[in-house]
């Protein structure tokens, strides 16, 4: 599979289409999942073009990895969620549950 230049995400990186935004690094975009299952339900994805984790692992520089697991923990901080804890979720693929194919990150919360 090749990476869509016009999959939702991508569209959201460019601000084609709206998004509720938590916070914006050189690497990262971090906003509220438009249906959300949790009290909170924000995305986190990389501002690079790829897939999905398997994509992002393989190809992207140390730089960009880097940059996207401190925006993780920028997201965490800003939404006050280091001491309560949270859930993570990450979908590869369509057997794995993916729906949009760039590479994201679910943290979940209900306290
Ligand atoms: P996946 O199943 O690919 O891991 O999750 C995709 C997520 O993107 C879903 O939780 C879905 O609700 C969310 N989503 C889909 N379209 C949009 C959109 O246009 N805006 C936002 N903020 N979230 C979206």
């Amino acid at each position: 599979m090749n990476y869509d230049n016009e999959n939702i995400f991508a569209k959201i990186i460019k601000g084609e289409i709206p998004s509720e935004k938590i916070l914006e690094t050189d690497f990262i975009l971090a906003f509220n999942d438009i249906s959300p299952k949790a009290k909170i339900h924000v995305l986190v994805i990389p501002k690079g073009k790829y897939i999905d984790i398997y994509d992002f692992n393989k190809n992207a520089s140390r730089e960009e990895i880097l940059g996207f697991w401190e925006g993780v923990n920028e997201t965490i901080q800003k939404l006050k969620l280091e001491e309560l804890g949270f859930q993570i979720k990450i979908h590869k693929g369509e057997s794995g549950g993916q729906e949009v194919f760039h590479f994201h990150i679910h943290i979940l919360s209900n306290d």
